[in-house]
């Protein structure tokens, strides 16, 4: 099956636990091949493959460009460089130290899977920091001839960027436009802790929007040509979660009280959608809870701000 792109972009599905259409690595293809967000380690063999199919190996890859460090975007870069230790590095300048350094990285990410960290994320090894290019937004890379624009795009993570290819008109916005799959016409947002920020994740989304761009790329999964329908759905849904678990805290309920709720209005978003579609959906979010625990850790640092 070919999944829809921009020309000049091939989409990898990295096949994550062996599932499809969980966590896709964009190939910029052309005289200098470069990878966006390469996934995690545990996926390198999928991505591989994904790369022979085109007649490339590691070996060719001249960049990588990661929207974010979380480990099911960026896991894989250290691994990669191994391998292969021409490739540059492009990363946020906030999340490049946890890259080079990823120990308070693992630490947080211990935390929330524990003992499956392995199985979901394989061995994240560290970065050499001579490797790495630092980004700040408002730069323009020049990949083989072709023109990258990037773009700070805080909300899901502080340390987010955008990338916007000038020649297919595709905008990489890594979990900026939330997760959906081929066959929904919407997105659900994924909020997980630490940083989440609702107010700048709308300054990107309104961001996003006047740059027009003509595709929108999502890790979590595929390429969509619906650009203005699926912001504005996004922008209204991600604010609608926002002030569910605002009004939930407000209220004195349970955190398991606020959770089933949470769960009720996932159901509503869903209803309709084949038990397969929501359990797919689950799937690529994470787990609603660290969804509720992202929100919530926003609306008590504004509490305390
Ligand atoms: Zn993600």
């Amino acid at each position: 099956m070919t999944t829809p792109a921009p020309d000049g972009v091939i989409t990898i599905d990295d096949m994550h636990l062996g599932i499809p259409q969980i966590i896709a690595t964009y190939l910029l293809t052309g005289d200098e091949p470069a990878l966006v967000d390469p996934g995690p380690d545990s996926t390198l063999p999928a991505l591989e493959a994904g790369l022979a199919a085109q007649g490339l190996g590691l070996g060719d890859i001249r960049s990588i460009l990661l929207t974010h460090i979380h480990l099911d975007h960026a896991g894989a870069t250290g691994s990669i460089l191994a391998r292969n230790p021409h490739v540059k590095i492009y990363v946020h300048t906030i999340g490049a130290p946890h890259i080079i350094d990823p120990s308070r990285l693992l630490k947080s990410a211990n935390q929330l899977y524990g003992e499956m960290m392995e199985t979901l994320w394989g061995t994240t090894v560290p970065v050499p920091s001579e490797s790495v290019v630092t980004l700040e937004g408002g730069e323009m890379l020049d990949l083989g001839g072709r023109t990258i624009h990037v773009f700070d795009a805080p909300g899901h993570a502080k340390h987010h960027v955008i990338y916007l290819d000038q020649q297919s008109g595709g905008a990489f916005i890594g979990d900026n436009g939330g997760v959906r799959l081929p066959e929904l016409p919407f997105a659900r947002p994924a909020t997980p802790p630490p940083d989440i920020d609702l107010e700048a994740w709308d300054g990107t989304l309104l961001m996003l929007d006047e740059l027009m761009p003509s595709w929108l790329m999502l890790t979590h999964f595929g390429a969509y040509a619906d650009v203005e329908s699926h912001l504005s759905d996004f922008r209204t849904r991600l604010a609608h979660w926002g002030e569910y678990v605002r009004k939930g805290m407000e209220s004195g309920a349970s955190e398991e009280e606020q959770l089933a709720a949470l769960w009720q209005l996932v159901a509503q978003e869903s209803a309709g959608l084949s038990q397969e579609v929501q359990d797919a959906l689950i799937r690529q979010t994470g787990a609603l809870a660290s969804s509720w625990h992202g929100l919530a850790r926003y609306w008590r640092k504004r509490a305390s701000a």
